[in-house]
């Protein structure tokens, strides 16, 4: 039989504020086995966000002790703060054969790939326009304007990496991205185990 216990990872990317933690949450109830990667970041944390659920909130002095310590999958600097994943868990959850879910920057994007392409499927999330984001990140009333501003610069720097991606999602009708988020979520341990071709191929002759 061919192994089942190996994971699978799914990166999300898109620009702050298209709505990425908001599918998450409407998905998780239509998805099983999965682990959420919880990132470490030197950003402060927003009104409502807790420690160790939302983010590892660390100062800039904890986060490069890590970096030294070569304890990230991958880390990189966005809108002027450093965000990470860490190794460990990440490790744990693929060993365990689940569902490893990242919500990471473009340029993490690409770090995982090179590192785990095989186990990797990608989506990108974007609004339908740059005005419906700059209205998302006004509405979701968390930032002040200078950090809006800064995000809505990156965004269209960002948005020209949809095509490195797997998949592109456009998340204008939540219902409807939700639903191609799970198809998603679902292709991507199907994909993970397609690419264990030596595997595959001898337990197909030995059986
Ligand atoms: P991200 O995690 O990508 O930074 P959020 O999930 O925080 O983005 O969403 C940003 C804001 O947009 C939130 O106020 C959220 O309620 C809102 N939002 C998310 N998806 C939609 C949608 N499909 N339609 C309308 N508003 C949305
Ligand atoms: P926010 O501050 O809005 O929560 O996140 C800002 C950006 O950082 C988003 O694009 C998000 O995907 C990205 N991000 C969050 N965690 C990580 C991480 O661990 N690594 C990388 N490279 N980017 C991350």
């Amino acid at each position: 039989m061919i192994d089942e216990k190996k994971g699978a990872i799914l990166i999300l990317s898109g620009p702050s504020g298209c709505g990425k933690s908001t599918l998450l949450k409407e998905v998780y109830k239509d998805i099983t086995d999965y682990y959420f990667s919880i990132s470490t970041t030197t950003r402060a944390p927003r009104i409502g966000e807790k420690d160790g659920v939302d983010y590892f909130f660390v100062t800039k002095e904890e986060f490069e002790k890590d970096i030294e310590n070569d304890d990230f999958l991958e880390y990189a600097k966005v809108h002027d703060n450093y965000y990470g994943t860490s190794l460990k868990p990440i490790k744990k959850a693929l060993d365990e054969g689940k569902l490893v879910i990242f919500d990471i920057d473009v340029q993490g994007h690409e770090i995982v790939r090179t590192k785990l392409d095989s186990i990797v499927t990608s989506v990108f999330i974007t609004t339908p326009s740059l005005k419906v984001l700059e209205s998302r990140l006004n509405s979701r009333n968390t930032d002040s304007s200078e950090i809006i501003e800064k995000r809505i610069k990156n965004a269209k720097g960002e948005v020209e990496y949809f095509q490195n991606y797997d998949y592109l999602i456009i998340n204008d009708d939540l219902q409807i991205a939700a639903k191609q988020l799970v198809c998603i979520a679902n292709i991507a341990r199907i994909k993970s185990k397609l690419f264990d071709n030596n595997k595959i191929i001898s337990t197909w002759l030995e059986n």
